[in-house]
């Protein structure tokens, strides 16, 4: 069973402050997470949390896990901008992008970020945007399929993702024949993996090929990131990783591959994104709209603008009916949003109670890649951003969209005569 954060009182209060929808994000349960994350990788001197700030890009949100200390993990230049006005700096920064261009290895380089490199080909650009710096980190992808005990968990061999085996060894040679003195691996091989297994069999892969890195090349292997992956149960009938097994499953194969190798000062980093925030935050909606046609519908005041994985990738996301946690799931509804594509629909064929006009939905797990994904199609803005405090008051932590944001890019749109 799914419970929401908060209570329909609560979010009464809420409502009767900022207008629906809006995005509503819990400190206490950011908090609590963070430090038991911490408390996982706590047996390895080096451990860092680079958050991926794609996932909740809000400084507010950035500040707490700063506090708890977090670095971020970007991938585009506003983000290394945020990062910076964050207050996070030069080691607290990991810039793990693809495709890039060549002035956001400047900003990274400028800010002293550590910089992972997608391709082979990325050590010639770098060197001509910014040089290559003393500490650099390069992504893995070993191709085929990556599975768990006979499972697939992801296709490796189909992500534009990293360097192949072979080029990892070459790309080590370059870059320390270019002045490179402490090196980084990072792979990134199944998405949302709702299983203890991943960390531990990805980190097998990865400590076996800096064991092997380290002997043919000779560098020195400063630190391994796991990079994200660790998921979480969208569904209520699945469990949720137990993250101090996760740690303890890496500890293992830490103690098994890198310390006989004498790699026991290696550090470990992770850059979590949807295990650090999705089930911290609630997308909070009215319902506006029923219709009754071939199927029945809820139409709510939000859209797919304001969460985009149900539409995107079909995603379940669970929904609670404020105030009526208790009654009986004897109704089946779409629940819609008002976008013109058929698409857009937060829940297909749910069991639901009846709901009634006015009723105050919680849809949850949206604290990562929901707001953060955020479109304008059809017109449509984005929503407020809230923070439930520790001590249960909410401040805005992001204004709703106006009209005059929507149309802040035509310049000169409000003084023509149309
Ligand atoms: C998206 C991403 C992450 C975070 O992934 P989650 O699934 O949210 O944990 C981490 N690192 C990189 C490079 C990413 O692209």
């Amino acid at each position: 069973m799914k419970t929401p954060f908060v209570t329909y009182e609560q979010v009464q209060d809420i409502i009767s402050k900022y207008p629906t929808p809006f995005h509503l994000y819990d400190e206490k349960g950011i908090r609590e997470n963070a430090r038991k994350l911490k408390q996982a990788f706590s047996w390895n001197n080096g451990f860092k949390e680079y958050f991926a700030v794609k996932a909740t890009p809000n400084p507010t949100i950035l500040r707490i896990l700063q506090e708890e200390g977090c670095g971020t993990d970007c991938s585009s230049y506003t983000e290394l901008l945020m990062s910076d006005k964050c207050g996070f700096s030069g080691k607290d920064i990991m810039f793990s992008s693809n495709d890039t261009p060549a002035e956001e290895f400047a900003l990274a380089a400028k800010l002293g970020a550590t910089i992972n490199l997608d391709d082979i080909t990325h050590i010639d650009f770098l060197k001509e945007a910014c040089g290559i710096p003393k500490r650099i980190s390069c992504r893995f992808n070993p191709g085929g399929k990556f599975a768990i005990a006979n499972t697939i968990m992801d296709n490796p061999g189909d992500a534009k993702y990293g360097m192949t085996r072979p080029q990892m060894t070459e790309a080590f040679k370059r870059l320390k024949e270019e002045g490179a003195e402490e090196f980084g691996i990072h792979a990134f091989l199944a998405s949302n993996t709702v299983t203890n297994d991943y960390y531990p069999t990805l980190a097998k892969i990865l400590f076996e090929t800096a064991v092997e890195l380290a002997k043919e090349t000779g560098v020195k292997i400063g630190f391994i990131n796991l990079s994200g992956g660790v998921g979480i149960p969208y569904t209520p009938d699945k469990e949720p990783n137990d993250i101090l097994a996760i740690g303890e499953g890496v500890r293992k194969v830490y103690e098994e591959v890198l310390v006989p190798a004498g790699m026991g000062d290696v550090a470990i980093y992770t850059e979590l994104g949807r295990f650090m925030l999705a089930p911290y935050g609630h997308l909070i909606t009215r319902a506006i709209h029923e219709k009754h046609t071939h199927k029945e519908y809820i139409g709510v005041d939000a859209c797919a603008v304001n969460l985009m994985r149900p539409a995107m990738y079909g995603a379940y996301h669970h929904i609670t009916v404020l105030g009526k946690e208790n009654e009986p799931c004897d109704h089946v509804y779409d629940v819609t949003g008002s976008l013109c594509e058929n698409n857009d629909k937060f829940a297909i064929d749910r069991k639901l109670p009846r709901i009634e006009m006015g009723d105050i939905l919680a849809i949850h797990d949206t604290g990562a890649h929901g707001f953060a994904m955020g479109y304008n199609y059809n017109g449509k803005l984005k929503s407020a951003e809230l923070l439930l405090r520790e001590n249960g008051s909410t401040v805005m932590i992001r204004r709703a969209e106006t009209p005059e944001d929507y149309f802040a890019t035509l310049e000169g749109f409000w003084d023509v005569q149309l």
